[in-house]
């Protein structure tokens, strides 16, 4: 009920600023504020993303939020603590850096917990409440939104060291989701604030088959979805680090391709077009994609762009093209 949703976003608020608290101005949390600084984010970015630490302590959030008159049960449906067996609460989130994860109003809802360095799970969330649905929450999207509106696009990444290494590199249009697939309520928000998305996942085989099928969710809410990929199997975290903001911008931001375009350099991976083999299955693979498209200027225009690249006549592929579009929808 709303005496409770009010009660759980405050004692969220308390916690976010606790925490934060912690990282930027006491010892415990110097260890890490120095993993912060290497991985290049700016004091600037971690006060922006109110970016905090849970110490090493079993009951840290239990005693805070029980000593601020919060109920033990209401902080546990909150996600913040746990009920053990024998009755005892004890915080959910140990020794890791807080990302407070904030819904469109800006209320603080839920926390992505990072481990200081390697091992598993790297990142804990806050679990399924009646305020924090993963599945409807895009991160930094309260803060991104009116930049959103402002360039007409927005740029979706996977991880949350994406976005705000991203944003740092003056990307203020980004936003992630929350460690879990792309949903249609996701793609629902997007397109009721923008038009054009410009996805840009992890350059690995997983962020690779991930933009496929979030272009398909995008594209069937309507949006118009464009791809930047990064190479070398980065992630756009490590892909700024590397080469700067200013490459970042231009070289993958403002290089990104219709998803089309992007559709093609993936079929064309492992195949060598001066193979006739080869080659045949990567003009029937591109065929099939023109078939889904929605518009006949766009089929034109691929179509043209097939036939130029290998010597083909339009004719026959239209013919091909037409053979496709009766069997898939
Ligand atoms: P970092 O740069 O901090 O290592 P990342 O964003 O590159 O993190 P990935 O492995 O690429 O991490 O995962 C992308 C996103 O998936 C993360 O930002 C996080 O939201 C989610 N994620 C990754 N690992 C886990 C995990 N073990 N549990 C829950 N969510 C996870
Ligand atoms: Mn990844
Ligand atoms: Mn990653
Ligand atoms: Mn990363």
């Amino acid at each position: 009920d709303a005496g409770e949703t009010k009660m759980m976003i405050e004692a969220h608020a308390l916690l976010k600023k606790f925490y934060h608290h912690l990282l930027v101005n006491t010892k415990e949390g110097q260890e890490a504020f120095d993993y912060l600084q290497t991985r290049g984010w700016t004091r600037e970015m971690i006060d922006q993303f109110e970016i905090g630490y849970a110490p090493d302590s079993r009951d840290f959030a239990v005693k805070l939020l029980l000593g601020r008159g919060f109920s033990p049960s209401l902080m546990e449906k909150a996600g913040l603590i746990i009920r053990k067996e024998n009755g005892d609460y004890v915080d959910r989130f140990r020794h890791r850096i807080m990302f407070p994860i904030h819904n469109h109003h800006g209320d603080a809802v839920g926390f992505s917990g990072r481990l200081l360095g390697e091992g598993q799970p790297k990142y804990l969330n806050s679990p399924e409440t009646p305020i924090f649905h993963k599945g409807s929450i895009l991160y930094n999207f309260h803060q991104a939104r009116l930049h959103i509106r402002k360039h007409q696009e927005a740029v979706l990444l996977e991880g949350f060291a994406d976005v705000i290494s991203a944003v740092q590199a003056g990307v203020a249009h980004s936003v992630a989701t929350m460690g879990t697939a792309l949903t249609e309520e996701h793609a629902r928000i997007l397109r009721r604030n923008v038009d054009t998305v410009i996805i840009c996942y992890d350059g690995d085989a997983s962020g690779i088959e991930a933009t496929f099928r979030a272009a398909k969710l995008l594209a069937d809410a309507g949006c118009h979805v464009k791809v930047a990929t990064i190479p070398d199997g980065l992630d756009p975290d490590e892909y700024i680090k590397k080469y700067g903001a200013a490459r970042f911008q231009r070289d993958i931001i403002d290089a990104s391709s219709s998803l089309m375009t992007f559709k093609m350099m993936y079929f064309r991976r492992g195949k060598n077009l001066q193979n006739e083999n080869d080659k045949i299955r990567y003009i029937e693979e591109v065929l099939r994609e023109i078939s889904k498209l929605p518009n006949p200027i766009e089929w034109d225009y691929y179509l043209r762009q097939l036939a130029e690249e290998f010597s083909l006549s339009l004719s026959a592929l239209q013919e091909q093209l037409n053979r496709y579009k009766g069997t898939v929808k």
